[in-house]
């Protein structure tokens, strides 16, 4: 996600490198750049034209002596202009004084309601709440049954409700939503999040159904559940749910697609709406909350660096990580079973280029784009495969893995006898290193280079 307006960025600073100061001349340059990087970029005109002018002013008016250089300058004036334009709000959630507080979702079909509606459980589940999930599409039952799967993987609450052979109308709808909250009530939930009925374009049934929900649950959040692939679109349609319901804030979703990020920088400035997660693919753990300032620390080419912590404190196994250390430092302790979990704990972390993504790709950094492309997803499982089809006494031993048996173990996990050979010769390598840190001998030698 925003990798191209990333690159085209850090083109227009490049050419203020090598200047003495910020003049009108070789500002301008360098502020049409940035115009057209965020047009490219699909960002709504109106936000290009008053970002940058607020960056010109800043700039003009930061020509008094300063540390800085004018790329410096120009960067860091940049990335808080982009700030102001997501605004600063994190996710946070508005209750009602009398639980359940009500989250209504709304959006075009297609656009991840229903998905969203699932990890939003998850993620408020996560943080001590008890949602529950009801959908109020009676229109389509397989979109019903779509959030009832949803539901039980994450092992949500879910209202279902009987309505068979009623008419599918607002009055239904109204009906399913009244005794959801009920139910949601009754159960000790204290949130109840409504995934609505979506349509393939605004039309003014839906608009009137949403109304209606709105004046019956008096919701603590709408929430606008925006496709971020579809650009201006999905802008458009977030003006327009916003200007009949006055939306609470925003989710965009398949931000991990080549979305070009036109969307996220548009939406908040058009709705005056936070933005408040980001969808980042189909599982449920998918999904983050939006800071506005971690988002633009990517832009810039920073990285970012506080999610991947995050998500690592989230995820990882903080008790298998020091037993890991301690055994891998004891020298002989660290066998290829240990290997093995060790591999399985990073997979946790998300897919390569998921974690590559999030370090800076400037100043020592640069390249990483390079290293990105050429990742290879698939190496990590067949590095677990091959480990697989050793013995365990062979994963405990590997000196006992003759020639007969790397064939046969390059047979069993699909590989060749080369791919067996090279991740032996690289788990020896990793054993003798550790020992070596183990014996204190890294220190030593750090210590030696250091006088
Ligand atoms: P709804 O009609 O608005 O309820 O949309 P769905 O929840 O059914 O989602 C439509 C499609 O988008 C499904 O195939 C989802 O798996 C997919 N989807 C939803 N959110 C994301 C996301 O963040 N990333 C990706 N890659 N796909 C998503």
């Amino acid at each position: 996600m925003f990798e191209n307006l990333s690159d085209k960025l850090q083109r227009s600073f490049k050419n203020l490198r090598g200047q003495g100061s910020i003049t009108d001349e070789n500002i301008s340059d360098a502020l049409r750049e940035i115009r057209l990087a965020l047009l490219e970029s699909d960002v709504n005109l109106a936000v290009v034209t008053e970002l940058v002018e607020h960056i010109r002013a800043r700039a003009m008016g930061s020509q008094v002596a300063t540390a800085l250089s004018p790329t410096e300058q120009i960067v860091k004036i940049v990335h808080d202009e982009l700030v102001n334009v997501l605004g600063k709000d994190t996710a946070r959630f508005q209750k009602s004084s009398q639980p359940p507080s009500v989250i209504l979702m709304a959006g075009l079909q297609g656009s991840g309601k229903t998905t969203t509606s699932g990890k939003l459980a998850q993620w408020l589940k996560k943080a001590g709440h008890r949602p529950m999930l009801v959908s109020v599409d009676v229109y389509r039952p397989a979109a019903r049954e779509q959030l009832a799967i949803v539901a039980r993987s994450i092992n949500a609450n879910l209202y279902e409700g009987d309505i068979k052979g009623e008419p599918a109308d607002s009055r239904l709808v109204e009906r399913l939503a009244r005794e959801a909250r009920r139910e949601a009530a009754n159960f000790g939930c204290d949130m109840l999040i409504v995934d609505t009925a979506g349509r393939n374009h605004i039309d003014s049934e839906l608009m009137d159904e949403m109304a209606g929900l709105k004046k019956l649950l008096s919701p603590s959040e709408i929430l606008f559940i925006a496709d971020a692939m579809t650009g201006q679109d999905a802008v458009n349609s977030a003006k327009a749910f916003n200007d009949r319901l006055t939306i609470t804030g925003a989710i965009l979703t398949k931000m991990d697609g080549d979305a070009r990020g036109g969307a996220a920088l548009s939406i908040r400035h058009v709705t005056g709406a936070p933005i408040k997660f980001l969808g980042t693919g189909e599982k449920p753990d998918a999904f983050e909350p939006f800071h506005p300032d971690r988002i633009v620390s990517r832009i810039m080419g920073h990285g970012d660096i506080a999610t991947l912590l995050e998500r690592a404190e989230e995820r990882l196994d903080r008790g298998k990580a020091e037993q890991f250390a301690k055994k891998a430092l004891s020298g002989d302790g660290f066998t290829l079973e240990d290997f093995r979990d060790q591999l399985r704990q990073i997979k946790k972390m998300g897919s390569m280029k998921s974690i590559l993504k999030m370090l800076p790709s400037v100043g020592p950094f640069a390249g990483m784009q390079q290293a990105i492309d050429n990742v290879d997803e698939g190496q990590f499982t067949r590095v677990e495969s091959i480990i697989n089809s050793m013995t365990r006494k062979e994963r405990l031993d590997h000196e006992i893995i003759n020639g007969n048996r790397r064939k046969r173990i390059a047979k069993g996990s699909g590989t060749t006898v080369q791919d067996v050979n090279n991740l032996l010769r690289q788990y020896a390598q990793m054993r003798k290193v550790f020992k070596t840190m183990g014996s204190g001998g890294g220190m030593k030698a750090q210590q030696r280079m250091m006088s």
